[in-house]
């Protein structure tokens, strides 16, 4: 007998909750792929079933996203942690700088894997600004610079325009600048509408807004990827995944076609701005309760910088932080 699925209320960073209808379509297209008789985990990645949804996958991305012919979209493996090490391997020359710009964790690490690439290539990955301060007994993040600062002549500048773990965000994107700008986008992408044309270089793992864990989402400049460097491995070269549209390899179907589930919602619901205007009206009723109650939880993310997606808060100490999540777990949260 099949067992009944029971969903709670999923507030998980990432993984993130999907769509229910996006799921259920998955469930049809498991056994059937649009009739073909052949699941989607069982086409071939370049036979006309799995070709169909990955134009539709390219087609509805740029069209709810407003990504012009500007920039290549990639699907590539390796979530967004392989994209620490792989931009820069791919765009950080002999002798070339680039700068970080730190708000979280996420931006840490990858600077610390540009940093690895950095010395084999012998170039330079170098901390631009960092937010980090000391609050209380520990030093965290709390909030985003007023101003992005540019580099010149670097490579690019790299940030993070959510960063998950303190739930600190760019509520206003930087503009593009002279520096080429590279921005993980990985855990606030498709959450709001996005001038993707002041990016040189986007990306995200899958996994917050988009689809399953381990694909990268990579928005890409043309004239940015004209600077690669050469010599690079074919599985890392950006070049040949936009040549070959993401088939240089076998890529992950499943999590390809499941974005395309995703985005389809998107549409159904009336794009990304109605997302947004979600995303920023449950993030405002959050926030109201944890402000209201002051007595019971502590918020230190500055106001402009308090992330629409991961909202980040403290109870007074372990033991109630602890009834905390049983309570929450007896009402299905
Ligand atoms: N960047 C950000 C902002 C993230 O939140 C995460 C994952 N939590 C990553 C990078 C790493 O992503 P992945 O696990 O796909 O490598």
């Amino acid at each position: 007998m099949q067992r009944m699925a029971k969903r709670l209320m999923n507030f998980g960073a990432g993984p993130g909750a999907l769509p229910l209808p996006a799921l259920e379509q998955a469930q049809i297209d498991l056994l059937d792929l649009d009739g073909t008789g052949v699941g989607v985990l069982e086409h071939s990645h370049r036979g006309p079933a799995f070709d169909k949804v990955l134009v539709e996958t390219d087609a509805l991305l740029r069209e709810l996203a407003g990504i012009g012919d500007t920039h290549e979209i990639l699907f590539l493996h390796g979530g967004a942690s392989t994209q620490f090490a792989e931009i820069p391997l791919a765009f950080l020359k002999e002798g070339a700088r680039a700068g970080y710009v730190l708000t979280g964790v996420w931006g840490e690490k990858a600077l610390a894997e540009a940093k690895t690439v950095a010395k084999l290539k012998r170039a330079e990955a170098e901390l631009l600004l960092s937010t980090k301060e000391r609050a209380g007994d520990k030093e965290t993040f709390l909030r985003v610079p007023e101003k992005l600062p540019t580099m010149e002549g670097a490579a690019y500048v790299h940030f993070t325009s959510n960063e998950t773990v303190h739930g600190v965000q760019f509520l206003e994107l930087p503009k593009a600048s002279a520096t080429p700008l590279v921005c993980d986008m990985s855990s606030d992408f498709l959450s709001r509408v996005v001038d993707f044309s002041n990016f040189d270089f986007v990306y995200a793992g899958a996994q917050k807004n988009a689809g399953p864990s381990g694909l990268a989402i990579v928005v890409v400049k043309k004239s940015f990827l004209e600077k690669q460097d050469v010599g690079i491995p074919k599985i890392w070269d950006y070049r040949v995944a936009a040549e070959q549209r993401s088939l240089y390899n076998t890529p992950s179907t499943f999590s390809i076609y499941f974005t395309r589930n995703v985005l389809r919602w998107i549409e159904a619901k009336g794009g990304i701005a109605a997302v947004q205007a979600e995303n920023d009206k449950k993030a405002a009723m959050i926030y109201e309760v944890l402000d209201a109650r002051k007595d019971v939880y502590t918020t230190r993310v500055a106001k402009n910088a308090r992330s629409r997606m991961n909202v980040v808060f403290e109870l007074e100490n372990e033991a109630i932080e602890k009834v905390f999540l049983e309570k929450a777990k007896a009402a299905d949260l």
